[in-house]
């Protein structure tokens, strides 16, 4: 047993959550985390860690500054997040706190990114006595000076404009920052919020006194200035985008009318061969309307998009992992979070028009040395995307009519 694997109350303890260690993957019990991380890491149902989380923990949790070339989709929020949570609580602060000065502060370019990581943030510290608090732009500046007032924060998530505000006004305080985390720094860059951003790191200690954990999906050369500047002695982990090994999934583009894809859809889903399926859309109203069609044929399926509350979506992947569900539907985004070995088959009810989201929807399917199915429905609007893709893909793919017994009315 490890120093850390019984919770506080002794209601919760490690060996309630078994992970069989696995060759080439470490799990999260590797790394000795204190319990009540680990029992909110068993709530969300993570077994392994992500690549970018197995490769940089190692250093981050020894208090070492990483850059992380990583995308949305590799599982950094949670990487950076434990770093920030094991730190915390591996190094109480003995004397008082005081309201708006926080420990960790996370800066993020937009609101939807910063709510996401707070969010992130609030689950993972489920089991702890850490406070977090969320500051963005285009919300109610009072309510936040209220919620920042109403308790000692710890994690401060914030975009840098609503964040310079609080500073200004002198609200939040950053002196005793221990760990400072910069998330998308290229998009920040792109957004032209560098200068803002600026001015919050020289509010933070000296680079030599605080913990310095910067994420971007590309380095261009102003940013690796950045790197330079607020960073020290920093290891660099790079995370190849999510690219799959196409060969291990055989690809069907059935070409069909617009209003024929449903009764496809439905036949496939219906058919043995079909262990465990996503279907992908490209919006967030036709995944809950394939939700809807698909339960009235009682076929059974989650959903998985934005406007699902998070914790419902972690519930309904956490059912599809353990076999209790066989389907779920999906938009891209929040299909990115699908981290399951064992999909036999994806299925597009349109295709993306992003090239890029097409390999990532296939690559749900045929992983961890397994092959899987991926079945593209196009009717001709989908056709056009086809270029782009086999272009990205660098082959071209068979289109065939759709088999006759998946156009019959069930
Ligand atoms: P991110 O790249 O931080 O946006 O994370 C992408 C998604 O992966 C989120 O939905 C996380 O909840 C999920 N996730 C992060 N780490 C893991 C993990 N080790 N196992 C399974 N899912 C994970």
């Amino acid at each position: 047993m490890t120093s850390h694997s019984k919770s506080a109350n002794g209601q919760w303890s490690i060996d309630q959550f078994p992970v069989e260690p696995q060759e080439g993957k470490s799990r999260f019990h590797d790394f000795d985390l204190p319990v009540e991380l680990m029992q909110a890491v068993a709530d969300l149902g993570f077994e392994y860690c992500s690549p970018i989380q197995a490769q940089i923990l190692p250093h981050t949790l020894h208090g070492i500054d990483a850059i992380g070339k990583a995308q949305t989709g590799t599982g950094k929020t949670a990487a950076f997040l434990m770093t920030v949570i094991t730190h915390m609580l591996e190094h109480p602060v003995e004397g008082e706190r005081y309201l708006g000065e926080p420990r960790a502060t996370i800066i993020a370019p937009t609101r939807e990114l910063a709510m996401q990581i707070a969010e992130d943030a609030e689950l993972l510290t489920k089991h702890c006595d850490l406070n977090v608090a969320l500051l963005i732009g285009g919300m109610d500046y009072d309510r936040q000076l209220k919620t920042l007032h109403s308790k000692v924060v710890d994690i401060l998530v914030a975009t840098p404009g609503r964040l310079m505000d609080f500073i200004e006004r002198n609200e939040v305080q950053l002196h005793l920052v221990e760990t400072l985390v910069i998330d998308e720094a290229d998009r920040m860059l792109d957004m032209g919020f560098i200068p803002q951003v600026r001015r919050i790191v020289r509010q933070t200690p000296p680079r030599t006194h605080r913990q310095t954990l910067l994420f971007s999906a590309t380095f261009t050369p102003a940013i690796l200035e950045l790197i330079e500047r607020w960073t020290d002695n920093p290891v660099t982990i790079e995370i190849e985008p999510d690219r799959v090994a196409t060969d291990s999934v055989e690809q069907h583009i059935y070409l069909m009318s617009e209003d024929k894809k449903f009764r496809v859809l439905a036949n496939i889903l219906k058919s043995d061969v079909v262990e465990s399926a996503i279907v992908f859309a490209n919006r967030r109203d036709q995944v809950r309307r394939l939700h809807e069609q698909l339960t009235k044929r009682g076929i059974e399926c989650g959903v998985l998009s934005g406007e699902v509350a998070q914790q419902k979506r972690t519930k309904t992947l956490q059912r599809f992992k353990d076999g209790q569900l066989r389907v779920i539907v999906a938009t891209d985004v929040a299909g990115r979070g699908i981290h399951v070995d064992g999909i036999s088959h994806v299925i597009n009810f349109n295709l993306p028009e992003d090239p890029e989201d097409y390999v990532h929807r296939i690559g749900r399917t045929g992983r961890a040395g397994a092959t899987g199915t991926s079945i593209s429905l196009a009717c001709e609007s989908d056709s056009f995307m086809l270029p782009d893709i086999e272009e990205l893909l660098g082959y071209t793919l068979n289109y065939e009519q759709a088999p006759a017994h998946l156009l019959e009315k069930s």
